[in-house]
């Protein structure tokens, strides 16, 4: 199943002569959409900038992917239990910052969610009983995971745990692709991976105009038009994965407390520098709350958040009040 951005960047008008706007779309990388558009004076040079990014997407796909049994991730599931086992800086940077994540958001974003979270099947409508769930919840944990920055290794304190990057590697991909396109020279481009996306450069002196999506609307009328420029913004909602069942939604966003669904918001958008960290971030308000969860977007510096709640109210951080 592949997931409509949910993210619409609206047209940047003012365009000099010989030089043009490149989109791509391309789907199937990291099961998702990803989007490349940018500004070149050159259609080739254009086309090598895209093709650098999907390469640098299919690479964190391989690596970081737990469908593939043979990424690395898949690996460190198969046998961190056994003992200190090493892994790429690239992994085990993730993995650290996976874990400041776990901390900033006091337990909300952990990546261990995934040894309750492998039972999910989303498209086939299958979940775990209670009992499946009580079973391998102690396994859920960040601090199960154990990393040793001198041997750069990780090993899980116990059996069954299992991590999934699947909250933090499209993020992550957004950033190396954009890191890609600033080495080759560009100066206007967007990237996004499904609801993880960041810009660099303006629209010739305005602000890209970012819309986020009415959760329950399909036909893509937004909420908001937010100015952007060189910043992230990743959106996380419950209509993205999932399915009902006896007027229950369970949706791909797991309660590491708990093991089942994290309901408590209908979509949570996060503003910032990064898009690894707007999307660590962007799955928090699901698990504590809005006003939990505002309370840590408020508390950090460079970060502004649009929540839209159960009841289909929106609540802005203090940086986005108007008259801020
Ligand atoms: P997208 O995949 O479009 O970027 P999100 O950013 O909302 O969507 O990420 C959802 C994904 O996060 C899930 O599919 C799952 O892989 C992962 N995930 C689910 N619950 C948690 C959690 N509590 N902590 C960290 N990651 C999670
Ligand atoms: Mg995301």
């Amino acid at each position: 199943m592949l997931r409509i951005a949910f993210l619409t960047v609206l047209a940047c008008l003012a365009r000099p002569a010989h030089a043009e706007w490149v989109r791509r779309v391309t789907d199937g990388i990291m099961g998702t959409r990803i989007t490349v558009e940018l500004w070149a004076d050159d259609k080739e040079k254009a086309e090598r900038g895209i093709e650098a990014v999907l390469q640098e997407m299919r690479h964190v796909d391989e690596t970081m992917s737990t469908y593939k049994p043979t990424s690395e991730v898949s690996l460190v599931n198969a046998k961190a239990a056994d003992g200190p086992m090493p892994i790429t800086k690239e992994l085990f940077d993730l993995l650290a910052t996976a874990r400041e994540y776990s901390v900033i958001t006091e337990g909300a974003f952990d990546i261990t969610y995934a040894s309750v979270g492998y039972m999910y099947d989303f498209r086939k409508h299958v979940r775990p009983d209670d009992a499946q769930i009580s079973k391998a919840l102690p396994a859920v944990d960040y601090r199960h995971v154990l990393l040793d920055a001198a041997k750069q290794t990780v090993q899980f304190s116990q059996k069954g745990v299992r991590i999934d990057l699947g909250g933090i590697a499209k993020g992550y991909s957004v950033d190396r692709g954009i890191e890609v396109l600033k080495a080759l020279g560009f100066t206007r481009a967007y990237v996004s991976a499904g609801g993880d996306s960041r810009i660099i450069g303006d629209c010739f002196g305005k602000p890209w105009m970012v819309g986020i999506r009415d959760p329950r609307k399909e036909s893509g009328e937004v909420i908001t038009r937010i100015p952007l420029v060189d910043a992230a913004i990743s959106t996380s909602g419950d209509y993205e994965r999932f399915f009902e069942e006896d007027g229950v939604r369970y949706h791909h966003i797991i309660d590491p407390h708990t093991g089942h669904s994290a309901s408590k918001v209908r979509s949570a958008t996060i503003i910032g520098p990064a898009a690894i960290r707007t999307d660590g971030l962007s799955k928090t308000a699901f698990v504590l709350g809005p006003e939990k969860a505002m309370e840590i977007y408020n508390r950090i510096d460079d970060i502004d958040a649009i929540i839209v709640k159960l009841d289909g109210t929106v609540m802005h951080s203090k940086g986005l009040e108007p008259g801020h």
